[in-house]
């Protein structure tokens, strides 16, 4: 689905597939640099990095393992609570690993804190976070982030993984939603 299928429901596409496949390029070149020689585990945040995850682990010229994991934060809503729980976990032994985490989207970094907290108890090689988003102006803990994509408005987005009540998730583009669909 593209942005002009749902044209009414976007006040403004902020980006483009094409610019996202532009934009993970460059990143997926750093990442084959950066992890030369070793076998990074992927570490998905789901639903919202499936997109990310796909594209980035496909652009990467480096063998990585992948895994996943299920985190509540918004519920519903366009707000995040700051409340987390751990839906689904890693199958994976993080112990000695090089573990990069891909995320869709960082917006008060409430979320990758407690989730940078629990995979660091785990013991990888190193440990990491790829977002392909983030909102500089909404965030209210400071998370080193080693590369991102793009930075936001203080918005509410949807597209390429980023729903909204489970909608817009297949849209390939990234938009802000208009505030006549949740008002
Ligand atoms: P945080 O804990 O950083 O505030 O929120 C992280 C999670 O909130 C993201 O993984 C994503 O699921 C959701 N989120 C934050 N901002 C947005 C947004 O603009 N659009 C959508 N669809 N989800 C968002």
């Amino acid at each position: 689905m593209d942005a002009v299928d749902v044209a009414a429901d976007l006040s403004e596409v902020l980006f483009t597939s094409d610019q996202i496949a532009a934009r993970l390029s460059e990143i997926a070149a750093q990442i084959d640099a950066d992890y030369a020689g070793t076998n990074p585990l992927l570490v998905g945040v789901l639903n919202g990095a499936v997109m990310v995850m796909a594209d980035l682990s496909r652009a990467l010229s480096i063998d990585c393992a992948m895994d996943w994991m299920a985190v509540s934060s918004y519920g519903m809503g366009t707000h995040s609570s700051g409340v987390v729980r751990i839906l689904k976990d890693l199958s994976t032994d993080l112990v000695g690993r090089h573990v990069l985490v891909v995320e869709d989207i960082i917006d008060t970094g409430l979320t990758l804190t407690y989730l940078m907290q629990n995979l660091a108890s785990r013991n990888p090689a190193s440990l990491e976070i790829m977002t392909m988003f983030r909102k500089p102006d909404a965030m209210k803990i400071q998370v080193d982030v080693k590369y991102i994509g793009f930075d936001l408005p203080n918005q509410f987005v949807v597209g390429y993984g980023l729903d909204y009540s489970g909608r817009y998730r297949n849209l390939r583009d990234v938009g802000i939603l208009a505030p006549h669909v949740y008002s």
